[in-house]
């Protein structure tokens, strides 16, 4: 994450949008697939190692054949070294702690394919010109998410919003830069902490709803919930769901996290009024021409 004082914002400088990021997406047959299917020796040990890990027995489901091949692939592949404890269990997908190369720690988030609501993922996907030619098969659009998420905290990031950085994706993992640290564990959640200064909180995250929309992208589940509070900073979470100013009810989405945004930090204190919010991010052009 980058640095800076008390409620820096980032630079603004830097953060052309190279456009690659409007590319199809492919879903076809991935490589944990082909892991799974293959079940070498070192494969198996390596699924036997973490059936039998204490952090992962509740959560036996999660992890079928597939899913642990794409965690074998991400280890493979240097993104992860060893497998660390739940930072949270949701309805379609487990957060872990993890230790990623050289001491780094990384957050890796699990999609459960089967738990997946996705029919409304489809819905979600409905515009988006990254997945125009995706058909209804419930691997390929759990897939196609989880590989949304992805680009969607890279686009985050080069358009100046504080988030996680994304790692690497491999199947229906993602991973990413761990938000927190060894003494307090993970970063707070906005609605976790008293917000000291309400007016400074509200400015940095009105920007970046700012910043993410002028680069074509709207949340859509912009609420206290998915803003992290870490190192006197903000830090936007759970971009899976965003959508780009394509889709069909892209305006509704964007309302919607202007009215929870609006509604958590009057709640707070600071009375914030939803149609000046959504004048203020809306002030600047989106520009989805950066395709
Ligand atoms: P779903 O709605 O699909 O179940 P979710 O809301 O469970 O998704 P997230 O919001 O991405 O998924 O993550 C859940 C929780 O895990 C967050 O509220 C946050 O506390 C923690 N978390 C997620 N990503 C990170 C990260 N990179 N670093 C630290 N903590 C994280
Ligand atoms: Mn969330």
């Amino acid at each position: 994450m980058e640095q800076g004082s008390e409620f820096d914002l980032v630079d603004v400088e830097g953060t052309e949008i190279d456009g690659d990021e409007w590319d199809p997406i492919d879903v076809s047959e991935t490589d944990a697939d082909r892991i799974a299917k293959k079940r070498d020796r070192k494969f198996e040990q390596f699924e036997k190692r973490i059936k039998d890990a204490d952090q992962f027995k509740v959560e036996q489901s999660v992890f079928d054949d597939a899913t642990l091949a794409a965690l074998y692939k991400l280890v493979q592949d240097g993104h992860v070294d060893a497998f660390g404890g739940p930072i949270s269990t949701g309805k379609e997908a487990n957060v872990y702690l993890a230790r990623g190369p050289d001491d780094t720690e990384v957050a890796i988030k699990v999609y459960r394919i089967n738990a997946s609501n996705f029919r409304q993922m489809r819905d979600y996907l409905e515009g988006d010109p990254r997945f125009e030619g995706l058909g209804g098969k419930k691997k390929d659009v759990v897939l196609a998410w989880v590989k949304k998420e992805f680009a969607n905290l890279k686009r985050a990031k080069k358009a100046g919003v504080l988030v996680p950085e994304p790692i690497a994706v491999e199947r229906n993992v993602l991973v990413m830069e761990y938000i927190g640290d060894d003494q307090d564990g993970r970063a707070k959640r906005l609605g976790e902490v008293s917000v000291e200064n309400p007016e400074t909180a509200y400015n940095v995250l009105r920007e970046y709803m700012r910043r993410l929309y002028s680069a074509g992208l709207i949340h859509g589940d912009l609420s206290e919930y998915n803003v992290v509070f870490y190192e006197g900073q903000l830090v936007v979470i759970d971009l899976g769901q965003a959508v780009t100013v394509h889709h069909p009810n892209s305006y509704e989405f964007l309302e919607r996290d202007c009215r929870n945004v609006a509604n958590f930090f009057t709640r707070e204190g600071f009375a914030v009024e939803t149609d000046d919010l959504l004048e203020f991010v809306t002030a600047v052009s989106a520009d989805p021409s950066r395709d």
